[in-house]
């Protein structure tokens, strides 16, 4: 025994030579404000643990790397065609599953479409977004066409466009480009695991085939969640944790809380608490540095300082207008006001949009405070 364990054991010397010629293997070491595709999901689960207060202090140095921290982008939205749905979303009142008092509707003609996005522009929204409930744009050749139309038309007032219109196949997001459609918003909803409670009339890969067609066409995409669906904290990392390591971060992630609507599956969920949200936000922010955070449903049910902790913590964009799809939404001049007394703003249209992965406003802002600092 003994001498067997012997000839494993190597002199001394030897053992302390191979030691030292071992190749130095260099760990990647990241910095706040790196925008990285290759996060650990504990590393993600390790921020959104940590204390809140800590969290968002964290995310607002993120935020003020790569954003204004003065500016909050203001977008519209509206349904240009409601109800009737066959998918089966379980907090979706446009599901043709659930008997909510949601009516179906046709797509709506183009020219209420533009009034709307006049009125929207003339109110400082500079997005404007359409959102049409079915699964996808099979056997809408027409449909399709009008909304090729209402594209071109709205990026014509100088408005970045947004669709949302369910799956598309790469030729269908390569006609959107063409018309000029600045983004395409596909929520992942959730994470990966916990989606099938919520939908299951398709699947998680068949959302990142969308968002990949939509990325390939050149297009910007916009991909977030819902909080309150009944998931639980690991879900909202999985999530986080899945755009982060899409080819590119999403250009934009909207935080949705549910509104529950009566009739639907999930109209008894209690709503998500404040410092859910918060803490999903300011992690979405570290994680996402560049990505714009888009407070969205749900969140005329949060208070004035409860929102500015929002802006704290790097959401820098808010829907506002009449409604919001088929939930309650707060209005501009609320909005503006509520701006205003925090000393934000609305953000011009492309405004942080980069030149060769710089952002030229933000960069020459933060040059001018370091000099200050150095002075
Ligand atoms: S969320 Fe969209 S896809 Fe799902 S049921 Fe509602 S309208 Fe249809």
């Amino acid at each position: 025994m003994a001498a067997r364990a012997s000839r494993n054991l190597l002199p001394l010397s030897r053992s302390l030579a191979t030691v030292a010629e071992a190749p130095v293997v260099a760990r990647p070491t990241f910095r706040d404000g790196d925008v990285r595709t290759n996060w650990r999901r504990s590393e993600i689960q390790k921020i959104f643990d940590a204390p809140l207060l800590d969290t968002i202090f964290r995310a607002a140095n993120v935020h003020r790397m790569h954003h204004d921290p003065s500016r909050v982008q203001l977008c519209t939205l509206m349904n240009i065609k409601t109800g009737g749905c066959t998918e089966d979303c379980k907090y979706c009142s446009q599901s043709s599953s659930y008997k909510t008092s949601t009516k179906a509707s046709r797509l709506v003609d183009i020219e209420p479409v533009l009034e709307a996005a006049r009125t929207a522009k003339a109110n400082g929204s500079t997005r404007f977004c359409m959102g049409a409930a079915w699964r996808d744009l099979a056997g809408k050749k027409s449909g399709f066409e009008k909304i090729l139309k209402m594209v071109s038309e709205v990026r014509g007032m100088g408005m970045e466009v947004c669709t949302t219109l369910g799956m598309l196949s790469p030729d269908q997001a390569r006609r959107l480009k063409e018309a000029g459609l600045s983004a395409y918003n596909h929520n992942l909803d959730t994470s990966r695991e916990f989606y099938p409670e919520v939908i299951t009339t398709r699947s998680y890969d068949e959302r990142i085939s969308t968002i990949e067609a939509v990325r390939a066409a050149g297009i910007s995409v916009c991909s977030g969640g819902i909080l309150g669906l009944g998931e639980q904290d690991e879900d909202r990392v999985g999530l986080i944790h899945e755009v982060s390591r899409l080819t590119e971060h999403p250009e934009s992630f909207p935080v949705n809380t549910l509104v529950p609507i009566p009739g639907t599956p999930l109209e008894d969920n209690k709503p998500v608490g404040v410092h859910t949200v918060l803490r999903t936000v300011a992690t979405a922010r570290i994680v996402l540095p560049k990505t714009i955070i888009r407070l969205a449903a749900g969140r005329h049910t949060f208070s004035e300082t409860e929102q500015a902790m929002a802006f704290m913590a790097g959401a820098n964009a808010i829907f506002t207008g009449e409604t919001m799809l088929t939930t309650p939404c707060s209005g501009w001049d609320e909005d503006k006001s509520m701006l205003g007394r925090w000393g934000l703003r609305g953000q011009r249209s492309f405004e942080d949009h980069e030149v060769d992965g710089h952002v030229p406003e933000v960069e020459s802002a933060v040059q001018a405070k370091r000099q200050e600092a150095v002075a």
